[in-house]
C-alpha cells in the first residue's frame, strides 16, 4: 500500500484501529490502484473520539489565546516545511496535479493556522455596557466539541479551514474526512500534536454517510460544520436542528460568471477557465454558468477553444500536468452522464466531451469540455456537475443577465468581468451570492470571508467572521446596588 497510514483514526494523540468498522479503500484516481485500506469508525470509536475531545477541550479553553495561537502558528510552520510531502499525499488522495497541490492545498491550510493563530489574542474580546449605576459585560466563549465533516475536493484545506478558527476560539474538534479522501486529515492531526496541541483537541475519525450521523447526533457535540452537497446539507442541518445544535453549511453551487461587452476578453477567459477547470472542475464556487454578451461571443469561444485544447491533461505527479483525473470512478460516470445530457438537450459542443485518448490506464479522466448555446432550462445549466464542464450562455442586457444569473436555488458565488467600475458594483450588489469577484475568479485568501447564501448554505469560513461561528456570547449583568423586588 503506497500511502497506508499507521491506523484509520487519530484519537487522543495516537493512531487507533478498530477492524470491526466497514472497510474503506483509498483509490489513487490516476490509476485506480488501491493505495490504503482503512475502516469506518464504529459507534465505540465515535464515542471514544468525542469523549477525548470533551476532556481535552476544558484544558485547551483554559489556556490564554496567545498560547493557543502559538500552537497554531507552529503548526503552520511545520506544514510549510513539509509542503512537498503533504502536497504529494494530497495528489495521491485526490488525483489533483502536483502543480496545483504544491501551491493551493497545504499552503492554504498553513495560512489558516497562521491567520487564526495570529488574530485570536485580540479577536475574542467582549464589550462593556454601561447601564447607569449597573453595568454589563459580554464574553465570547467556545461552544465545546465541534464536529467537522469534509468533502473530497480539498481534504487538507477543509480540515484546516474548520480546525483553525474552531481551535483558536478554544473548542475541540472531531473531524471526519470524506470516505473518498481519508488520508490528508490524519497528517494534519499528527502535525498539530507535534506543534504542541494537547492530546484530544483535534481527533480524526474515518467514515461514510452512515458514520456522519453518529457524529452529528452525538449528545456531546455542540456544533457541526459541514462541507458537502446540498442534499447532505439538508440532512445534516435537519439532524442538528432536532437537537438545536449550531451549524455551518458550506454546500454546492451553480454560480454565474457574467462577461460584459466591455470586458478584457483574455482576462475573462482566464477567469472562466480558472472557475471551471481548476481541480478538474471539482470546486464548489466554480462559475459554471458563463454568461457572455452576444457581441463578444464569437471571439470569446474561439480563444477559449484554443486555450482549452492546450491544457495538459495527464499524470498528476508530473510537474507539467495541468489537469488530472476526477476523484473517483463514480464521479466520472456522473460527469459523463451530464455531458451526454448536454449533447442530447441541444447544447453545442465546442471542445472535449469525452475521455481523453492521451492518457492510458484506469484513471478517471474526462476531457476539459465547453458547451455553447446553453439555455437556462438545460440540465447542465441547472445542476451542479462538479467536473470540467463549462456552459456558455448568451445575453443581451444587464438586467437580463442579472435576472437569469439569480434564477437558481444556489447562491454560493458569482463573478463579473467589465471595464466599467460603476457597472461592476451595481451588478454585484444585485447578484444573490455569498462570495463575489470582480475581474477575477475563485481567489479565496484567508483574510476574506467565504460562504454561501440561499441553498448553498450559511455561516462563513475564513476571516475574523469565522470566529463568530465557533463561539457564542455570554452576557453578564452586574448589579452594583441592593437588589429590590416589588413583593
Ligand atoms: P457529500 O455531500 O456527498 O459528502 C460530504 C461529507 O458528508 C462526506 O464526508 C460524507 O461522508 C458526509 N455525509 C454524507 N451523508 C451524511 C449524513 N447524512 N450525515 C453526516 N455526514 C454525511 O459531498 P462530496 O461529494 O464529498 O463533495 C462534493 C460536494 O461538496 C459538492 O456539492 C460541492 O459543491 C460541495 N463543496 C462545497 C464547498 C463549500 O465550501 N461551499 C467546498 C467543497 C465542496
Amino acid at each position: 500500500m503506497r500511502a497506508q497510514p499507521k491506523a484509520s483514526h487519530f484519537i487522543d494523540g495516537e493512531y487507533v484501529e478498530d477492524d470491526a468498522g466497514t472497510l474503506i479503500e483509498s483509490i489513487y484516481p490516476a490509476t485506480g490502484e488501491v493505495i490504503a485500506r482503512l475502516h469506518a469508525a464504529t459507534p465505540a470509536i465515535v464515542d471514544k473520539a468525542v469523549a477525548s475531545a470533551r476532556r481535552a477541550q476544558k484544558q485547551w479553553a483554559a489556556m490564554s489565546p496567545t498560547a493557543r495561537g502559538r500552537v497554531l502558528k507552529r503548526a503552520a510552520d511545520i506544514m510549510r516545511d513539509r509542503n512537498r510531502a503533504l502536497s504529494e499525499l494530497e495528489t495521491l488522495d485526490t488525483g489533483k496535479p502536483i502543480q496545483e497541490t504544491i501551491v493551493a492545498d497545504p499552503t492554504s491550510g498553513a495560512d489558516s493556522f497562521e491567520f487564526f493563530g495570529g488574530i485570536v489574542a485580540t479577536a475574542l474580546n467582549g464589550s462593556q455596557i454601561p447601564l447607569g449605576g449597573d453595568w454589563a459585560y459580554t464574553k465570547r466563549v467556545p461552544l465545546g466539541v465541534v464536529a467537522g465533516i469534509g468533502a473530497w475536493n480539498y481534504p487538507q484545506q477543509i480540515a484546516c479551514w474548520k480546525a483553525a478558527p474552531a481551535l483558536a476560539a478554544g473548542n475541540a474538534m472531531v473531524f471526519k474526512p470524506s470516505e473518498t479522501t481519508p488520508l490528508g486529515a490524519l497528517k494534519i492531526a499528527e502535525i498539530l500534536i507535534e506543534a504542541g496541541l494537547p492530546k484530544g483537541v483535534f481527533n480524526v475519525i474515518q467514515g461514510d454517510r452512515d458514520t456522519g450521523p453518529l457524529l452529528v447526533g452525538h449528545p456531546d457535540v455542540a456544533k457541526v460544520s459541514l462541507t458537502g452537497s446540498v442534499p447532505t446539507g439538508r440532512k445534516v442541518a435537519g439532524a442538528a436542528a432536532s437537537q438545536l445544535k449550531h451549524v455551518t453549511m458550506e454546500l454546492g453551487g451553480k454560480s454565474p460568471l457574467i462577461v460584459f461587452e466591455d470586458a478584457d476578453i483574455d482576462g475573462a477567459i482566464s477567469g472562466a477557465m480558472l472557475g471551471n477547470f481548476y481541480s478538474t472542475g471539482q470546486v464548489c464556487s466554480n462559475g459554471t454558468r458563463v454568461f457572455v454578451h452576444r457581441s463578444r461571443k464569437e471571439t470569446f469561444l474561439a480563444r477559449l477553444k484554443d486555450r482549452t485544447e492546450a491544457i495538459v491533461v495527464g499524470d498528476p505527479q508530473d510537474e507539467r500536468t495541468q489537469m488530472g483525473p476526477l476523484v473517483s470512478f463514480a464521479q466520472r460516470e456522473k460527469v459523463l452522464g451530464y455531458i451526454d445530457k448536454g449533447k442530447a438537450e441541444g447544447a453545442t459542443l465546442v471542445t472535449g466531451g469525452g475521455i481523453p485518448n492521451t492518457v492510458s490506464g484506469e484513471g478517471f479522466y474526462v476531457q476539459p469540455t465547453v458547451f455553447a448555446d446553453v439555455t437556462d432550462e438545460m440540465t447542465i445549466a441547472r445542476e451542479e456537475i462538479f467536473g470540467p464542464v463549462m456552459c456558455v450562455l448568451d445575453f443581451d442586457t444587464e438586467e437580463e443577465a442579472i435576472a437569469r444569473a439569480n434564477a437558481t436555488e444556489f447562491g454560493l458565488s458569482a463573478g463579473v468581468f467589465t471595464a466599467d467600475i460603476s457597472r461592476a458594483h451595481r451588478v454585484v450588489d444585485q447578484l444573490e451570492a455569498g462570495t463575489l469577484w470582480i475581474n477575477t475568479y475563485n481567489l479565496c485568501p484567508v483574510e476574506m470571508p467565504f460562504g454561501g447564501s440561499k441553498q448553498s448554505g450559511f455561516g462563513r469560513e475564513n476571516s475574523a467572521a469565522a470566529l463568530e461561528h465557533y463561539t457564542e456570547l455570554k452576557t453578564v449583568y452586574v448589579g452594583m446596588g441592593k437588589c429590590e423586588a416589588p413583593y
